[in-house]
């Protein structure tokens, strides 16, 4: 079986096995079995497993966005591409997350998920002032770059390693080196990363058995409207935005696309992090997507960062529902100021669980509607957060292939070959990745 299939095999057993675990305490069949299960099982075994794994993951963060950057801007710095790429990845990246606002919003409306309910949150929600936005500017700009590396602080390191890439390929000789020892350390990296994959059904198994054996499936049914609305705005924005935007874009197949997704998707669904998801989705967008390194190593991690359609998504409909409940009737302005506020807010969200409700606080309070209306939809935010981080890495993938296609340093061999670096057993196979596919 493909390293693919087992991933995925993995992940179905892990809601299956947490789902029938959480039955199991329901039913308490046999008087003390949820305590012991719950000791040795969820909270010994899966725990342990999930969170080593998470763990993992996070470890390759920092030295795979440095060394992917470095080589990336090193080989562009003598083309002065940079600037376009830069230009042309964030006007993708807020074009996409403000439709995903817009298309929540109106489905939203349409279907007006708060309408004529009654809901009341034991649960209480403090919101936390954001920060002035003239220190979120300055902030990018890290005064001590070992400092940025080691608090993970990525629009920092995104930062260095441009202006160190860049520095490299204007640097003669000594530059050269330098970049062939990057080159050599990015290939080392991905050999991780690629370890890392091997191991990655026993993770996503143990998070998600974990996670189901503890969800309270009755939240949903409380909030099903809501509920089943962002997970159609999700599914729609797959479907129809991004493909009509590679398509139109690129004119490349959406669906090879979203096929080669499918392990990244794996990863993001457990682990709810398109921080933690990074490595994988760099190593998918530049192994089987066929995306150069010279654009993957700059697009993929700022897209992780900053690009949220997903979350943005999420806050959409939760607004318009919140109003609802709330009684609230929202103006054509408001509308208009929760498309601003909510693409800031995703670039302001940071990639780890549950941060896009923190920073919802931002986009309600920017119309009006109480922050304390977010307690109403926690309870089945978990579920949401890992679909939702799917589509946020997703559109990092298309944005990347856009770009890199309309820059000529994309491969369309590895694209359009269905079997480009699938996971097999066989982990040599996946030689290749030591290498950037040829442009
Ligand atoms: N979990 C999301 C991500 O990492 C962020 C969020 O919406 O909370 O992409």
């Amino acid at each position: 079986m493909s390293l693919t299939s087992r991933i995925l095999l993995a992940m179905v057993a892990g809601v299956l096995v947490g789902s029938g675990l959480n039955a199991l305490f329901h039913i308490d069949l046999v008087p003390g079995l949820e305590g012991v299960i719950n000791t040795y099982l969820v909270g010994g075994l899966f725990d342990v497993v999930g969170r080593i794994f998470v763990a993992s993951l996070k470890l390759l963060v920092v030295p795979l966005v440095l060394v992917s950057l470095v080589c990336g801007s090193s080989s562009l710095g003598n083309s002065a591409r940079m600037g376009p790429i830069a230009g042309k990845t964030m006007l993708l990246y807020l074009v996409t997350t403000a439709i995903a606002v817009t298309v929540a919003l109106i489905a939203a409306v349409l279907i007006g998920p708060g309408e004529g309910v009654n809901l009341v949150s034991n649960v209480s929600f403090q919101a936390t002032p954001p920060p002035p936005l003239t220190d979120v500017l300055v902030n990018i700009f890290p005064t001590n770059p070992v400092r940025a590396m080691a608090e993970g602080k990525m629009l920092q390191i995104i930062v260095f390693a441009l202006l160190f890439g860049y520095a490299i390929s204007h640097a003669g000789e000594p530059g050269q080196r330098i970049a062939s020892f990057f080159r050599d350390l990015e290939a080392v990296v991905m050999k991780m990363v690629d370890v890392l994959m091997h191991l990655a059904p026993y993770g996503v198994f143990a998070l998600l058995a974990k996670l189901f054996s503890t969800m309270g499936i009755s939240a949903i049914l409380d909030l099903a409207t809501y509920f089943f609305t962002v997970l159609a705005v999700l599914l729609f924005h797959v479907l129809v935005t991004y493909s009509l935007l590679l398509k139109g874009l690129t004119g490349l197949s959406p669906r090879i696309l979203l096929s080669k997704m499918r392990p990244v998707w794996a990863f993001a669904f457990s682990t709810a992090s398109s921080g933690a998801t990074l490595p994988i989705t760099l190593r998918t967008v530049e192994n089987r997507l066929g995306v150069h390194n010279s654009v993957a190593g700059f697009t993929v991690p700022l897209g992780a960062t900053i690009n949220m359609d997903g979350t943005a998504i999420m806050q959409g409909v939760a607004t318009v529902f919140i109003a609802q409940v709330y009684g609230m009737d929202l103006s054509m302005g408001a509308y208009i100021m929760v498309v601003i506020t909510a693409t800031l807010a995703s670039i302001g969200t940071a990639a780890v669980p549950g941060v896009g409700l923190i920073t919802l606080a931002m986009v309600l309070s920017q119309v009006g509607i109480p922050v304390e209306g977010i307690a109403l939809i926690i309870g089945v935010d978990r579920l949401l957060d890992m679909v939702r981080t799917a589509v946020n890495v997703t559109g990092d993938s298309v944005v990347s292939v856009a770009v890199a296609r309309s820059e000529n340093q994309f491969d369309e061999e590895v694209f359009l070959d269905e079997r480009a670096n699938q996971d097999d057993d066989d982990s040599d196979s996946n030689a290749v990745s030591a290498s950037p596919p040829t442009v």
